[in-house]
């Protein structure tokens, strides 16, 4: 047994949708120490195999699938996986995670990585077994269908013991932020669905029987019960997710006045009252969900409406980004109207943060005069309607009427319309901003401006806990805001995103149980530095990308409205970021990046184990 690799599999599998083959390869153990799993190894991958330069819609762009050495095994929060692609929305790098049975079946199939490449020729579903083998199988009876009906016709043709993860009429379409649906689990932030849609692939279905060994079951259902009692105990774990769900941060937010309203233009206060978590689940609350078998915390929620203009609607969320992108961001204050369109983005395969913060762009153009209503047939189109937000969305999917323009997304639409547009145009690196004004959380101006993916509000870090609830965090501060934003994404990068436990589930565990629960499945003997070592390796890898992709200091950039208007009212009243290059400054030097170009340090790359990196990046 000296060569087992304990947690994982130890193989990988290679799908060609143009020659319609496959075939299996042994993954190096190295690469497991090195990146975990999940988002490491998917890093790692792309910057190897995917050439510099190439159309992210073209036939030559690849979809990583990938799991990590806690998916399926009883580690509450563990069922999920991790996407590898190059975005069509951002042209950079673009990786997601999500929760539901898709990730633990995948694992079961005996692979631990699906690497798909090529197109086919007519719309085309994957069936993959533990057997090794791929079947590809026509979805022209799908194509065309919504996420929903998607997954219930496979299902019914197959098994309903199957893992699907599929693309509605968004992805086909190619809207550059459509997304994927696994169950009711959105990922793809950043156009994976437009990719998968571009090669024809509406679905990939798994399943399978097989388990990867463990090092140490003892030690490890040790760890785990251990983990059951800290998450007990924790008052986030056991009350405020397992009650509100993750749109329990609203009130925080609305309380400190970074609560973004009508498109950043200014904060919601008082009305945001009609939209908080509390309110949601006493008149909107169906069940609580578990994502993942096992999870205690049970954050999912199932939110019915009962009657009025949008009865009927039945949505596993809205999470706190919907209710921001729908309601505060768009003036809507109506949770009937914002469970609708969850509902219906989840239905069409749409990213709900991007729709509705493009959606609010086009309100404040139209506000503004920027764009005629008339010339763009934009109908009744303005902040606080739901009626025509909730029209648009479907438009977006199928790129009908203004709606094939808003499907564009912020940044393009602002160089389409000009007239300095462009100001007000709430993304980074051209994807739409999360819900936290970084005015009144500065860390956040960094995770936004400097993130890897773009205007995602985790996957560059995560500050606003500290920001809000440390009394030792000057949320105004800007300098030294730095080593907070490194050590959340690197933490983030390695413990949840490679290992694939949930982030919400983290919130809750020590550091020396997630260890226990590492060792235990991986035997790897990690200790909790590792943890920021790997993230800080994956970091370097994730920037080595965009780097080779034109990335430059100038385009780790934020909305000029974040730098040039203060929030207007609230607690956060006066506030701007003020000298974000000195913010920069100070994230390059913990960052190890050249300060002038943004690029990776030989010397950070060689401390980090990852020395082969240079080449990619001609260093
Ligand atoms: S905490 Fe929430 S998101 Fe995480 S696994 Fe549990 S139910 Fe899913």
């Amino acid at each position: 047994m000296e060569n087992t690799i304990f947690g994982y599999h130890g193989t990988l599998l290679r799908i060609d949708l143009t020659e319609q083959i496959c075939r299996t390869e042994k993954i190096d153990p190295n690469e497991f120490r090195l990146y975990m799993g999940g988002r490491g190894l998917g890093a790692s991958m792309l910057l190897r195999e995917l050439p510099a330069g190439i159309d992210p819609l073209s036939s030559e762009n690849i979809l990583i699938f990938s799991t990590g050495p806690l998916v399926g095994t009883p580690v509450p929060g563990s069922d999920r996986y991790s996407l590898h692609t190059k975005s069509p929305q951002t042209g950079l790098y673009s990786f997601s995670i999500s929760g539901g049975r898709f990730g633990s079946i995948m694992k079961k199939t005996g692979f631990d990585v699906i690497v798909i490449t090529g197109k086919s020729s007519v719309p085309t579903y994957l069936l993959i077994n533990d057997e090794g083998s791929v079947e590809f199988r026509n979805a022209d009876h799908l194509w065309g269908k919504n996420t929903e009906s998607t997954q219930e016709t496979i299902q019914a043709d197959i098994s309903p013991n199957v893992g699907i993860t599929c693309i509605g009429p968004a992805g086909e379409n190619m809207v550059p932020y459509a997304c994927l649906l696994n169950e009711r689990r959105a990922l793809g932030r950043g156009g994976a669905g437009a990719v998968m849609g571009s090669k024809n692939l509406k679905a990939v279905v798994v399943q399978g029987n097989k388990k990867a060994p463990l090092a140490d079951s003892k030690a490890l259902k040790s760890a785990i019960r251990s983990g059951m009692a800290e998450l007990r105990e924790n008052p986030m774990t056991s009350k405020v997710l397992k009650m509100y769900g993750s749109a329990s941060t609203l009130r925080k937010l609305k309380d400190n006045g970074v609560l973004p309203d009508k498109n950043w233009s200014d904060v919601a206060l008082d009305e945001a009252e009609s939209i908080t978590a509390e309110r949601m689940r006493e008149h909107f609350l169906v069940e609580d969900i578990a994502c993942s078998s096992g999870c205690p915390v049970k954050c999912s929620k199932m939110f019915g409406v009962k009657d009025g203009d949008w009865e009927g609607s039945l949505s596993e969320g809205p999470d706190y980004e919907t209710v921001y992108s729908f309601g505060s961001c768009c003036g809507v204050y109506d949770l009937a109207p914002i469970i609708h369109a969850d509902s219906i983005c989840d239905m069409l395969g749409l990213d709900t943060i991007s729709t509705g913060v493009s959606i609010a762009f086009a309100m404040e153009c139209l506000e503004k005069g920027i764009i005629d209503a008339e010339a763009y047939s934009t109908g009744e189109l303005a902040f606080g309607n739901p009626k025509t937000m909730i029209q648009l969305i479907e438009d977006i999917a199928f790129k009908r009427n203004f709606g094939a323009v808003v499907g564009l997304g912020t940044k393009r639409m602002a160089e389409k319309f000009g007239q300095g547009s462009e100001k007000f145009a709430m993304h980074a690196k051209g994807m739409e901003l999360g819900g936290y004004d970084a005015r009144g959380l500065k860390g956040m101006s960094l995770v936004y401006g400097c993130g890897p993916r773009g205007g995602c509000h985790h996957a560059g870090g995560y500050t606003v806990i500290p920001e809000i609830m440390n009394p030792k965090v000057d949320r105004f501060a800007e300098s030294g805001k730095a080593p907070i934003v490194a050590a959340s994404r690197n933490r983030r990068a390695s413990l949840c995103d490679s290992s694939l436990m949930c982030a919400f589930v983290a919130i809750g565990l020590s550091d020396e149980t997630v260890v226990g629960i590492l060792n235990g499945a991986s035997g790897l003997d990690y200790k909790s530095e590792d943890l920021i070592t790997i993230g800080n390796r994956i970091s370097q890898l994730e920037r080595a990308f965009n780097f080779r992709e034109g990335l430059t200091r100038e385009d780790d950039a934020l909305p000029q409205r974040l730098l040039d208007e203060v929030i207007p009212r609230g607690p956060s009243k006066g506030y701007k970021v003020d000298d974000f290059e000195l913010m920069k400054d100070e994230f390059y030097q913990i960052c190890g990046w050249d300060l002038k170009t943004g690029a990776p340090l030989a010397e950070s790359l060689e401390a980090l184990d990852i020395a082969w990196v240079k080449e990619y990046i001609a260093l």
